[in-house]
């Protein structure tokens, strides 16, 4: 028997036995005398202590040559600690080891395995299986590990079956380009990765499964973003005989009981918001509603006198800072600086600060009285001590910067507290979504999705207008949610498709199983995947994904561990058909 006991396990109840530990040695103190020795697994850490008085000798002696991270089992007895240690779960007891022997030897570890680490990022991934050593990044592993117990235990309950879906597939449109993986055995074909399992947990319905979730991988090759993975995990799930209604009810008691069994938060109903309205108060359709700082519109109280900025924009909007008024010149002009970043894109920022006094000062005070800027305050709900930032111009790009701004601001302010959840439906999305590049619209959440009732007929003449059955879970400004009710008529769907831009053979090649299984009596039926990584970085109050995931890709979606992607040799490229030419740029 390797081990009687865990390191997390022995408390001063278990004082005078004989125990058997196993683990990791991660830091040794050495008087010469005596030799402590902290040994850790996934559990906790429990003090070894050898002492040339009690120890004998051969092994205080292998005892003094232990390296870091050295892997040993010792046999001892539970003893009381004289200096206790309160901040460990096993700080009142040691062990008074009597048997040492050493499993495996370590090598110097290329960085301090504890709590606080020495190891830049870099090195952490190349070293993960270290870094996992690591109680920080342990707990999170096993904090998703509850997560998803979670999901399948309540959504078991609901009678929800798990299904796994193939990998294997064909294009399912996301938005995305797909991961495609060539086929030996048919020359020139490819599968490719699912970007999600949407069409397979349609087809579930057809096949009558009623209720499906799944927790599963999805794949898209799209352009890196900080902290996004080509490779991620969805709770994704699907109903039959449902309306939009029902899948808000369901998911919403799946989220409250996230909530309350990881964070033992209670929330009450999630509050809805349509998409237009999300965009006018907050410019985005993931608003963080932990804050205030809604968007004032100002075009009424601005666009009347001689500043042309404002008179030739065709939205002109702001939000109060609370306390901004405290900000020097300097920082105020930083702020300007960060709204002209191109990342935001602003040209320039109006501001005003509102005084104690009750006065005004701003940076157009040319054009505009104090009576206009007690307009501006009224709008945007600004209070004396606050500062109003206003930008302008096209309607869409000022909501994308005065979001950015806001949610900036909310960060350096500290209004965005971690251990505050304030969840909410977004609904009513629109169906389509112009694309600059290709000049066309796109399903803005994918082509299975169906059009409000009665508003197909809008398609032809005000395509940008039609809204959908689709929404979004939204919480503390990310979305950790989104689905739709679906298209469940061949013929809808194929009127869809042609309209989205595929012509009848690359609907028919790309989709027509399941344009032939809707002909086989296809359920009305919706669904909605949660993105599990997000999630449960939000839940354990963090927001970089990468933290919860074992072994993640880096920014550039490489993983520096195992060093993928790489080349493949010639034999293997010919029997898979490829042929590789990599033009030098
Ligand atoms: N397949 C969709 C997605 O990955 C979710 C859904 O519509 O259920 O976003």
């Amino acid at each position: 028997m390797y081990r009687t006991h865990s390191n997390g396990e022995l408390r001063a109840t278990h004082i005078n036995e004989e125990v058997t530990l196993a683990g990791w040695t991660q830091k040794t103190r050495n008087k010469g005398f005596m030799i402590w020795v902290d040994l850790r697994d996934r559990h906790g850490m429990t003090q070894l202590i050898f002492d040339e008085e009690r120890t004998p000798k051969d092994v205080m002696d292998l005892a003094s040559s232990l390296g870091r991270e050295f892997v040993i089992q010792v046999s001892g007895t539970v003893i009381e600690r004289e200096s206790k240690n309160p901040n460990m779960p096993t700080g009142d007891i040691e062990i008074l080891v009597k048997e040492l022997k050493v499993l495996n030897e370590s090598l110097t570890p290329p960085f301090t395995i504890e709590d606080d680490t020495d190891g830049g990022e870099d090195l952490r991934m190349k070293y993960r299986y270290l870094d996992i050593r690591r109680k920080p990044v342990r707990d999170n592993l096993i904090f998703r590990h509850k997560v998803t117990m979670a999901v399948r235990n309540y959504l078991s309950a609901q009678e929800f079956v798990e299904v796994e879906t193939p990998y294997l597939i064909k294009s399912t449109p996301e938005g995305a380009r797909d991961f495609v993986v060539p086929s030996r055995m048919n020359a020139g074909q490819f599968y490719a990765l699912p970007q999600s399992p949407q069409t397979f947990k349609q087809l579930l319905m057809v096949g009558g499964m009623d209720k499906y979730f799944q927790i599963v991988k999805c794949f898209r090759d799209e352009d890196l973003r900080a902290d996004r993975q080509p490779e991620f995990t969805q709770i994704d799930c699907e109903m039959a005989f449902v309306e939009q209604e029902d899948i808000l009810n369901t998911f919403e008691g799946l989220t409250r009981h996230l909530l309350k069994e990881l964070n033992n938060v209670e929330v009450g109903e999630f509050p809805r918001m349509t998409y237009d309205e999300a965009m006018h108060r907050f410019g985005n359709d993931k608003p963080d509603i932990r804050f205030g700082m809604e968007f004032g519109h100002l075009n009424k109280v601005a666009q009347h006198k001689d500043f042309n900025v404002f008179n030739s924009a065709e939205s002109v909007i702001g939000i109060a800072v609370p306390g901004g008024n405290n900000y020097s010149r300097k920082e105020i002009d930083k702020l300007i600086d960060w709204v002209k970043r191109p990342q935001v894109g602003a040209l320039g920022m109006v501001y005003c600060r509102c005084n104690d006094d009750g006065t005004y000062k701003s940076s157009v005070d040319k054009f505009y009285d104090q009576e206009d800027l007690a307009k501006w305050a009224e709008v945007t709900g600004a209070k004396a001590g606050d500062l109003i930032c206003v930008l302008s111009g096209d309607t869409r790009k000022v909501q994308a910067q005065l979001s950015a701004l806001r949610m900036e601001l909310a960060e350096r302010l500290g209004l965005r507290k971690p251990n505050e959840f304030a969840p909410l439906w977004v609904i009513d999305f629109p169906l389509l979504e112009w694309d600059e590049e290709t000049e066309r619209y796109h399903a803005m959440h994918h082509p299975f999705t169906s059009p409000k009732p009665g508003q197909m007929e809008l398609l032809k003449t005000h395509p940008g207008d039609v809204k959908a059955n689709a929404y979004d879970l939204v919480l503390n400004g990310n979305e950790i949610g989104g689905g739709s009710i679906r298209i469940h008529d061949k013929e809808i769907q194929a009127k869809m498709f042609d309209y989205l831009g595929f012509s009848e053979e690359e609907a028919k090649a790309q989709f027509g199983f399941l344009m032939d299984a809707f002909q086989y009596g296809a359920p009305p039926h919706g669904g909605i995947a949660f993105g599990l990584d997000r999630l449960v970085a939000i839940l354990g109050g963090q927001e970089t994904i990468r933290d919860f995931i074992a072994f993640p890709k880096n920014n550039a979606g490489r993983d520096v561990m195992i060093d993928a992607p790489a080349n493949i040799d010639e034999a293997q490229l010919d029997e898979l058909h490829l042929k590789v030419e990599i033009s030098e740029e």
